[in-house]
């Protein structure tokens, strides 16, 4: 129930003007989210990589409509890959980006698929030339077909392009065993987004047996597994599977999103497993903040009191 109203909340652009204009939301902001620039992008890149952790880069930005905007997004993107790989971060792909299809152009009234493709292209030739990787982030249901689309066409070129999953889509376990291929990076997260009982699971319960389902296909295969989730047992359920599954601990990695639970980031680091944080930057961060909202009340509490506290 909550979800709903916080997802619908997302969509509002009332709301939007409101909280986004609040002098405090400033503080709830900086717990999710680097920082507006990229140079905060690389102050927290430069530090989550001392800490041994890896790193992929999201500029925030969604649901872009017009054809210079989208290609903006990504000239954002190869600026900061040659940031990243003058600053040396991106040696053996310690720091990566992810990149949402709707920001360059996937959602343009038209020639949306072609230019998202042409961005999305140009990313990947900059990640190339700085010695790391792109991973697509996958967004509403009915986008699911046109990003995996756009992957097949890309990894003609790029075969280390990524893409993400939603374990709370029906059809995502089909999806997992014909992505679990030689050389394929498959992100495997819960799902973000409200989406109907036909196309997705709505129960908690089924999205996680969903999440089991999808993990065992992809250590079966032959591809390499992000497994992103702070849930403190499907993170256990993950680490049993890779010993079944005879994975070493340089064939798949933990994810988690900047600034939910950075302990256990550091403590899965510790263990000799790879742990990779997602980290938004950018002004664009009301959509982000708000789905971070949605998922956990612990975080709408914290933003409530925050709002208290500042009166
Ligand atoms: C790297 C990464 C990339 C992602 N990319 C996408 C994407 O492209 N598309 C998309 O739809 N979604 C994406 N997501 C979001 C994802 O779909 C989930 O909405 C989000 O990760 C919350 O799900 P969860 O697996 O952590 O489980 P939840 O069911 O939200 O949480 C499970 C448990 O985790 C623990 N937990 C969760 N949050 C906290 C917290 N703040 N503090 C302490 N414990 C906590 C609690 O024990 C909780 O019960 C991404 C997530 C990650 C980590």
């Amino acid at each position: 129930m909550l979800r709903r109203v916080m997802l619908a909340v997302s969509a509002s652009d009332r709301i939007q003007e409101i909280v986004t204009t609040a002098p405090v939301a400033r503080d709830v902001v900086t717990r999710f989210v680097a920082g507006a620039t990229q140079d905060d992008a690389l102050r927290v890149t430069d530090q989550l990589l001392g800490r041994g952790l890896l790193v992929s880069l999201d500029h925030l930005g969604e649901h872009t409509t017009d054809p210079e905007q989208a290609a903006a997004a990504a000239d954002e993107y190869i600026g900061l890959l040659a940031r990243l790989a003058a600053a040396g971060h991106t040696r053996r792909g310690a720091a990566e980006v992810s990149v949402k299809p709707t920001a360059v152009g996937l959602g343009l009234s038209e020639h949306g698929e072609k230019t998202a493709r042409e961005n999305i292209a140009r990313i990947c030739m900059a990640a190339r030339s700085a010695g790391t990787t792109v991973t697509l982030d996958m967004e509403e249901h009915d986008r699911v077909d046109a990003v995996l689309r756009l992957l097949g066409d890309l990894r003609a070129d790029f075969p280390d392009l990524g893409c993400v999953i939603q374990s709370y889509l029906r059809r995502s376990e089909a999806d997992c065993v014909a992505l679990a291929t030689a050389g394929s990076r498959v992100r495997l997260c819960k799902g973000a987004y409200g989406a109907p009982e036909d196309v997705a699971f709505t129960a908690k319960r089924e999205v996680d047996l969903g999440y089991v389902r999808c993990l065992r296909s992809l250590f079966d295969g032959r591809g390499y597994p992000m497994l992103a989730t702070h849930d403190p047992r499907l993170i256990e359920i993950a680490s049993a599977q890779a010993i079944l599954a005879g994975r070493g601990v340089d064939t798949f990695e933990y994810q988690m999103l900047y600034g939910i639970r950075p302990a256990e980031q550091r403590r899965l680091a510790a263990t000799g497993a790879r742990v990779r944080v997602y980290v938004p930057y950018g002004s664009d961060w009301y959509g982000y903040l708000t789905r971070r909202l949605a998922e956990r009340p612990a975080n709408l509490a914290f933003f409530l009191r925050s709002l208290a506290s500042r009166r």
